[in-house]
C-alpha cells in the first residue's frame, strides 16, 4: 500500500512537471553533467614535503596544511619519507599530497607508499613534487603516470586547455595564460587528460605543435592519482587562480578512494 501511494505521489509530481515543462529531478548521474567534488571534511592526509629548494617545498607547506586544515581534513606533514615505511599508519591515510623534487626514496618507502595506494590510499600533487621526484624508481612513475623530463625555454607565457569540461577538477574553467615553466613529460596514456598545452618551437624546433598533457587523473590499484605539471612556484599559482583551483579540486577528487566508488576509465591521450 505504501510502495502504491508512493508510486501514485510521484506520478502526479511527474504530470504536474509535464504541465510546468520543468524537469523533476536533477539527473545527477547524467554522464554529461561533473560528478560533484567530495568534501575533504575528516580525511586524514600526509603532506610530505622536501627536495629540491627551487620548488618551494616549506613555502607550499606552509600554504597547503593550513588550507587543508581549513577544509576539515586532518593533516600530518613530514620533511622526509619514513612514514611511507609504516604500514600501520599509511592504513590510517586518505590521501597523500607530495611535493618532493629530484630526491631519493628506499626501496621500503616506495613499496610502502605503493601498497598503501593500491589498497585505496589516493595521491596528489604537482609539478616536480610527484613526477620529477624519484628518477630512479619507474614503480613509483608507474603510479604517478608521468615523468617530467624538460621545460624547453625555461619560464615563459603559454596558454592552457581544458580538455574537460564535464569533470568536477575542471568543470567551469575556462583556458587561460600562465607564466611559468612548460612542462614536457613522458606521460602514461592511461590517464584521463583534464588539460593540455600546446608546444611552438622557439627553444626546440622539433617539439613545434607538441599537444601535451598539464593534469590527468588515473587510478593505481584502488587509489586515485591526481596531478598537475602547474606550480613551480607559489607565486605562480597566485598570479594563476584557475592552476590552483584545478591542484585544490585535484586533491578533494583524490582524497575519496576509499570512501566512494570510481569512476572506471580507460582513456587513452591520443584519443584527444
Ligand atoms: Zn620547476
Amino acid at each position: 500500500m505504501n510502495s502504491r501511494r508512493t508510486f501514485i505521489g510521484k506520478a502526479a509530481l511527474f504530470a504536474a512537471s509535464a504541465l510546468l515543462g520543468k524537469p523533476v529531478y536533477l539527473n545527477r548521474y547524467n554522464s554529461s553533467k561533473a560528478l560533484p567534488l567530495p568534501s575533504l571534511k575528516g580525511r586524514k592526509i600526509l603532506f610530505t614535503y622536501g627536495g629540491w629548494p627551487g620548488h618551494e617545498p616549506d613555502k607550499f607547506k606552509d600554504y597547503m596544511v593550513p588550507w587543508l586544515e581549513s577544509e576539515d581534513a586532518t593533516v600530518v606533514s613530514s620533511s622526509n619519507l619514513e612514514p611511507y615505511a609504516d604500514a600501520d599508519f599509511m592504513k590510517e591515510i586518505d590521501l597523500v599530497i607530495q611535493c618532493i623534487t629530484m630526491s631519493s626514496i628506499t626501496a621500503e618507502q616506495e613499496q610502502g607508499l605503493l601498497a598503501a595506494i593500491k589498497a585505496g590510499t589516493g595521491m596528489a600533487g604537482w609539478h616536480g613534487g610527484m613526477c620529477d621526484s624519484f628518477r630512479n624508481n619507474p614503480e613509483y612513475q608507474y603510479m604517478t603516470g608521468g615523468q617530467w623530463v624538460a621545460h624547453p625555454g625555461g619560464i615563459l607565457d603559454y596558454s592552457v586547455q581544458i580538455s574537460q569540461h564535464t569533470d568536477a577538477v575542471t568543470d567551469g574553467l575556462n583556458d587561460f595564460k600562465i607564466k611559468s615553466e612548460q612542462y614536457y613529460m613522458h606521460i602514461d596514456p592511461n590517464v584521463k587528460v583534464l588539460a593540455t598545452t600546446k608546444f611552438n618551437g622557439n627553444a626546440d624546433s622539433w617539439i613545434d605543435g607538441c599537444v601535451m598533457p598539464v593534469a590527468w587523473k588515473k587510478t593505481y590499484g584502488k587509489g586515485r592519482v591526481f596531478y598537475s605539471a602547474l606550480g613551480h612556484s607559489l607565486q605562480h599559482l597566485a598570479d594563476t587562480p584557475a592552476a590552483l583551483t584545478i591542484i585544490k579540486r585535484g586533491i578533494h577528487w583524490a582524497s575519496a578512494s576509499k570512501h566512494e566508488a570510481t569512476e572506471n576509465w580507460v582513456n587513452p591521450v591520443y584519443g584527444l
